[in-house]
């Protein structure tokens, strides 16, 4: 058996205005840009890939590689970069041919700077390289924005059922799985998918704890055992994208059978549906969050995470809201991860390790996350900014933000800052480590991370606190100015009606 494979994954940010390009790419730590062999050499990491690549080998499967890119969240994907992509994989997928099937690794809320529905677009593609009787299958984000025409060129998806998304490897296996399964005639997969009128903020679909959202993704995990029943998914969408199908969609694969993919579509929908007020989400003040964190008992550790500022939602990452907070209250023990400001860094790498230094800070991307601050501090570490992913998330992969400078403000014990070249997104112990911080034995941790960051540190959180902060990726969706979105959408519009089939 011949499966060829490729992809782009990247989750858009309508509001930033800052497009991603293919430089974004190819800037190692922050971009994964891989060919050939090099994509088989993914084998075992915390990736979708990981997954992919063991499944196959287990199978005995040839995995014929072609080009996969991802990147960070960001702005708009630049249509130069898209086709760049876009085609280096369809030349691949046509030397590879004839191919038994495809296995293309998505996102699934990627725009371009000139439509809506860039996985849409690929899979038109690829489809029409392959054919219509060459089965393709994708493993999806639990942030997918679902279109229709994702859904017309696909002939199975499989979504991330966890987030923070540690089961990356593990939907990637089973999408390979469905894949090989339907080659060897042993299924013939049917998709039924259900749209709501229903825009929901990150936090509420989280699976550490039991979100709406996570209600309906029990019941789809309890479907999947069912008997027909190969895939079922819950897609919280990704509210940060001002394109007409953002939102809350379900998508049930069953083996020939369209009336139960449709029936259990449907009830997956109506669970959240039936929800959709639990879906708000109310974050702590800036002030109060810090306020309880300082009054904890000794040894204790408070995440604050700066939800509105979420490296992992393709915002700005320069935000100032809760260091100014730290400032504000003299906080101590507080390490703060971390304010991109590319000639902060570079006024520090000036001043050289030991340095006093007076800097305006953050602020300076856009105005949507927070004015400019200016701090005084000692330079206490300057570091060229990449390491590894320790995991649960991630495990094995590298990441970078430039270089990376470790700013001590209030002297000993109080504030360390770290001030990064690149946005970052701090979901892994490692941000604080590699740059000789031991978050365990700090009072305060601030992270602009969205919900990513619990797996690896709510297991050494006495308390996690989402804070009110402002930005791009804020839990308020009612402070977005929607163009696109189609309406009426719940929450934005009052007596918003759905039913199944309605
Ligand atoms: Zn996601």
């Amino acid at each position: 058996m011949r499966i060829v494979t490729g992809g782009i994954a990247q989750e858009t940010n309508t509001f930033q205005w800052q497009p991603t390009t293919l430089d974004d790419f190819q800037r190692p730590g922050f971009g994964t840009l891989v060919r050939g062999e090099q994509i088989l050499a993914l084998d075992g990491t915390g990736t979708v890939y990981g997954g992919v690549v063991a499944e196959a080998r287990r199978r005995g499967i040839t995995l014929v590689p072609t080009t996969y890119g991802g990147v960070m969240p960001g702005g708009r994907v630049t249509r130069a970069a898209f086709d760049a992509l876009s085609e280096e994989i369809l030349a691949g997928i046509r030397a590879a041919l004839p191919v038994d099937g495809v296995l293309l690794v998505l996102h699934g809320a990627m725009a371009l700077e000139d439509a809506d529905d860039a996985e849409g677009l690929l899979i038109q593609a690829v489809r029409s390289v392959v054919g219509p009787n060459v089965p393709i299958v994708a493993p999806l984000d639990l942030h997918t924005n679902l279109s229709d025409e994702m859904i017309a060129g696909l002939d199975a998806l499989v979504g991330y059922k966890e987030y923070p998304h540690t089961d990356m490897p593990e939907t990637g296996a089973a999408a390979l799985a469905l894949l090989a399964d339907t080659i060897a005639g042993e299924c013939r997969p049917t998709m039924a998918h259900t749209r709501i009128p229903l825009i929901a903020p990150n936090q509420s679909m989280v699976t550490t704890w039991q979100s709406p959202l996570k209600h309906a993704i029990d019941r789809a995990r309890e479907m999947e055992r069912e008997p027909g029943v190969l895939a079922a998914t819950l897609f919280g969408g990704f509210p940060f994208a001002d394109v007409p199908f953002a939102g809350i969609a379900s998508v049930v694969v069953t083996d020939d059978d369209p009336a139960l993919a449709r029936r259990c579509a449907d009830e997956l929908a109506a669970i959240c549906w039936d929800r959709r007020d639990d879906f708000t989400i109310r974050p702590t003040s800036v002030a109060d969050a810090i306020r309880e964190a300082m009054d904890g008992r000794a040894g204790s550790v408070f995440v604050l995470a700066d939800i509105a500022d979420s490296g992992a939602s393709g915002t700005a990452g320069d935000g100032t809201a809760l260091l100014r907070g730290l400032m504000d209250a003299g906080a101590r023990s507080a390490a703060v991860a971390q304010i991109m400001d590319p000639a902060a860094v570079a006024a520090c790498v000036a001043a050289g390790v030991g340095a006093e230094v007076t800097l305006t800070v953050g602020g300076k991307h856009d105005r949507l996350h927070g004015p400019p601050l200016e701090i005084s501090g000692m330079v206490r570490l300057i570091h060229e900014g990449s390491f590894l992913i320790a995991g649960p998330m991630g495990s094995g992969t590298v990441a970078s933000r430039g270089r990376t400078v470790v700013l001590e403000i209030g002297g000993p014990g109080a504030i360390e800052l770290q001030l990064t070249e690149v946005r970052g997104h701090p979901h892994d112990l490692n941000f604080f480590r590699a740059f000789g911080i031991e978050p365990a034995e700090r009072r305060i941790l601030t992270l602009k991370s969205a919900a990513h960051f619990r797996a690896a540190f709510e297991p050494i959180a006495t308390k996690v606190i989402e804070v009110e902060t402002p930005g791009i990726s804020s839990a308020d969706l009612s402070s977005f100015s929607y163009e696109r979105l189609r309406r009426p959408i719940h929450p934005l519009d009052g007596d918003v009606r759905w039913s199944p089939g309605g």
